[in-house]
């Protein structure tokens, strides 16, 4: 595909979706950059879909405005918008063969046969799909099906991608091995990529940016490093990897203990002075080869993780009592 592609930015600008009984997205205000990876995730009925589908043009504002490259959607229909869109079961044509099914955008638009051609076989190739032109979707794997409804996305160059969970109904392999070769397309198509999933290891493997949605909101919008590091809220510090929480003794804060910043150790006085000392129960020690993973409850019942370089000497079998430690400008500490 042309070297000369670029991405388009999209601005959603205090956008809502209200139904009869619910509020799907309420008052949402992101920047998606031109050329960029963004990732909406997000737990199951949090509104990414609803917001991919108004970005799209499939669902109807309620209030806010959509801008795509500067340009408000409000009144352009979905086909103007010029979008390539691959969802969980945006089913292909089942009587068409795969070289027709890439092919429909492009005669949709009456791009000359000759080059027709040469675009799907060349969206083919970027999908990882070259000398299947022949076969019918029937012929082909979950994984080559939704191959294809990328290439067919890619096509005619749309200057945005949305893909609704695309992977979620491949196992876990093949949903990795797609995983990368997502990441390859969009560098090399150059466009800006909206992509869901609830699944916060496949948010963190693609995304230049990640969007956290919970209950109609956008929690926080950052780099999976900035998500991790710097949580703005408990709900995303629980739904980025992995953590210890542990609540402070009034309960209006909890401070997030990431499993590497985590330390266990024989008494308060091993802790070292001013730093904080938990009384854990080990519940489990998992030899991981790279190094050690502790499950711990804390004294109000909460199950932690930590890592370690070490088994802990002083615990015979992977269970005991211990203290969790950290430094305290390592965790951050937020409203309970
Ligand atoms: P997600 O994609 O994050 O799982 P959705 O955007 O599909 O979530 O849904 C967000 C919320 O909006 C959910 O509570 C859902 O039930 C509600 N919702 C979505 N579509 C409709 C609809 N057509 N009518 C009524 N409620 C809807
Ligand atoms: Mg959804």
């Amino acid at each position: 595909m042309a070297e000369t592609a670029r991405g388009a930015e999209i601005i959603l600008d205090g956008v809502s979706k209200h139904y009869p009984k619910s509020i799907a997205l309420d008052d949402v205000s992101l920047e998606v950059r031109a050329g960029e990876f963004m990732t909406f995730l997000g737990p199951s009925g949090s509104g990414k879909t609803t917001t991919l589908n108004l970005i799209a043009g499939f669902t109807e504002l309620t209030t806010g405005s959509v801008y795509i490259d500067g340009k408000q959607m409000d009144r352009v229909p979905v086909h103007k918008r010029e979008l390539g869109i691959v969802f969980q079961h945006y089913a292909l044509f089942p009587h068409l063969s795969v070289f027709d099914n890439v092919a429909f955008p492009l005669s949709e638009r009456r791009v000359p046969k000759a080059e027709q051609k040469q675009r799907v076989l060349a969206a083919l190739e970027t999908a990882g799909l070259k000398g299947y032109e022949d076969r019918f979707p029937k012929e082909l794997s979950g994984g080559q099906q939704q191959r294809v409804a990328l290439a067919r996305a890619l096509v005619f160059e749309p200057r945005v991608l949305l893909l609704d969970e695309p992977l979620g109904a491949l196992d876990k392999k093949l949903r990795e091995q797609l995983q990368l070769e997502l990441r390859r397309v969009h560098r090399e198509v150059g466009r800006t990529f909206v992509f869901v999933t609830h699944d916060q290891e496949e948010a963190l493997t693609l995304s230049d940016r990640i969007a956290v949605f919970s209950a109609g909101r956008i929690e926080q919008v950052g780099t999976a490093k900035e998500l991790y590091e710097k949580p703005a809220s408990r709900f995303v510090a629980e739904f980025i990897g992995e953590s210890t929480v542990v609540e402070s003794e009034d309960g209006t804060t909890v401070t997030i203990v990431r499993p590497e910043r985590g330390e266990l150790v024989r008494d308060a006085a091993a802790a070292g002075p001013g730093r904080p000392a938990i009384p854990v129960t080990v519940r489990q020690a998992i030899y991981l080869g790279s190094g050690w993973k502790f499950e711990i409850v804390l004294p109000d019942g909460a199950v932690g993780v930590v890592r370690g370089e070490r088994e802990l000497d002083w615990i015979a079998g992977g269970t005991g009592e211990a203290v969790l430690t950290w430094d305290p400008a390592l965790a951050p500490v937020l409203p309970a």
